[in-house]
């Protein structure tokens, strides 16, 4: 507070936070609110009609014939490569550059890795790359949409025909990104099945942690289901030991209403990825900085607005230092995790994820992200490379 009712604060551009998960809650705050009660006063809270009416919405959502809601993204992810019964001595190819989950999933079962390289545009699976690395071991490939953006599903779909190895895609960051408009599948139902996260930070957030599973396939959805509940297909006698991946019908309540906004805030957050582009493209900014290509296959659902720079690392420190909640997903490419090290890799194994976790910065976006806030971000960027 000061005396003159004039500070220089008031002048200063605003501070833009990484994301803003309490402003989305407000928005809806009395509509989520009546349901949350509505479910506590039911009794039900596993599992239950709420989660029923939720996988129904979000397969018809998605394009799939079935979703399966379960305890998160990471669960998902397991639970379709327990399904296809991956274990000890399988192998399962995925990206280096990737959220950790994408990969440990495949160790927690026993099976290996098989890390490939990124496509350097896209920052996703490179599928010439992939051909050359199914083994007779190989059980799944798991193509990542990283940050919003499809990997590409069509070869992918081409070479898992040709080589009759599955497709497991890890859609956590991608609900709603689809080839075309007019394609009725969308993310994660394009392979035999694919793992969608609820993730509070996700671009469909649960109050908590929440996935789903998507399939076609009727008899793997059956072990899906049962694997969900210790794999059990009546209560108390088990046909294969499972794990407890239930989804609580709180977060299913939340989803299913939320479900219904998402496309509005899907357009929202593609409207603001285009005017970064626009501003960027406007502000002169040098050469070192990247901002992203354009979309490169079909509907990009933005999760992150991922650009390159050179000395990335500088950057970050002075946007934070300005109040612009720069993040870099991920630093550190999966090979070269310590976890691994028993896979044997070193650096220089895949080049395009070690320069993506060197040069990646993701600018805050979101659908509640403004102007004002947009030409903050641009603005701090341009003193950046041009300081004064
Ligand atoms: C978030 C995420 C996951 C894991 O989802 P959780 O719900 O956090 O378990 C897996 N893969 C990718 C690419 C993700 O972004």
């Amino acid at each position: 507070m000061t005396t003159t009712g004039v500070t220089p604060a008031a002048q200063a551009a605003p501070s833009v936070p990484p994301l803003n998960l309490a402003a989305s809650f407000a928005a809806q705050r009395a509509e989520l609110l009546a349901e949350l009660t509505a479910v506590c006063d039911s009794g039900h809270y596993v599992l239950g009609p709420k989660v029923e009416a939720f996988e129904k919405a979000l397969a018809e959502y998605c394009g799939a014939r079935h979703a399966l809601g379960v305890s998160s993204g990471t669960d998902a992810l397991l639970l379709a490569l327990m399904g296809l019964g991956v274990g000890p001595g399988d192998e399962v190819i995925v990206p280096a550059f990737t959220f950790f989950a994408s990969a440990g999933v495949v160790a927690r079962l026993g099976a290996r890795p098989v890390f490939c390289d990124v496509e350097p545009r896209t920052f996703n699976i490179d599928v010439a790359q992939v051909e050359r690395l199914i083994s007779s071991k190989t059980r799944a490939i798991m193509p990542v949409h990283l940050y919003g953006q499809l990997a590409d599903v069509a070869a992918l779909g081409d070479l898992a025909q040709r080589r009759g190895v599955p497709i497991v895609e890890d859609a956590a960051q991608a609900i709603g990104a689809r080839l075309t408009p007019a394609d009725r599948r969308s993310a994660g139902a394009y392979g035999l099945s694919g793992a969608l996260s609820f993730y509070p930070t996700k671009n469909l957030g649960a109050l908590g942690d929440a996935g789903a599973l998507l399939t076609d396939d009727d008899a793997l959805l059956e072990r899906c289901r049962k694997l969900r509940v210790h794999g059990s297909g009546h209560t108390y006698y088990h046909e294969q030991v499972g794990g407890n991946f239930r989804i609580d019908a709180l977060q299913a309540a939340i989803l299913a209403i939320r479900l219904r906004r998402l496309e509005a805030w899907t357009e929202a957050r593609r409207e603001r990825a285009r005017r970064y582009t626009a501003l960027l493209e406007s502000s002169g900014l040098s050469p070192e900085f990247l901002r992203p290509p354009p979309e490169v296959r079909g509907r990009h659902v933005y999760h992150q607005y991922v650009c390159r720079a050179q000395r990335r690392d500088e950057l970050v420190a002075h946007l934070r230092a300005r109040g612009i909640g720069a993040m870099v997903y991920y630093p550190l490419p999966l090979h070269l995790q310590q976890c691994f090290g028993y896979l044997g890799h070193k650096p220089g194994d895949f080049p395009m994820s070690e320069e993506a976790a060197r040069q990646v910065v993701a600018l805050p976006l979101y659908p509640e992200l403004t102007d004002a806030q947009q030409e903050a971000v641009v603005d701090a960027l341009r003193r950046f490379y041009q300081p004064e």
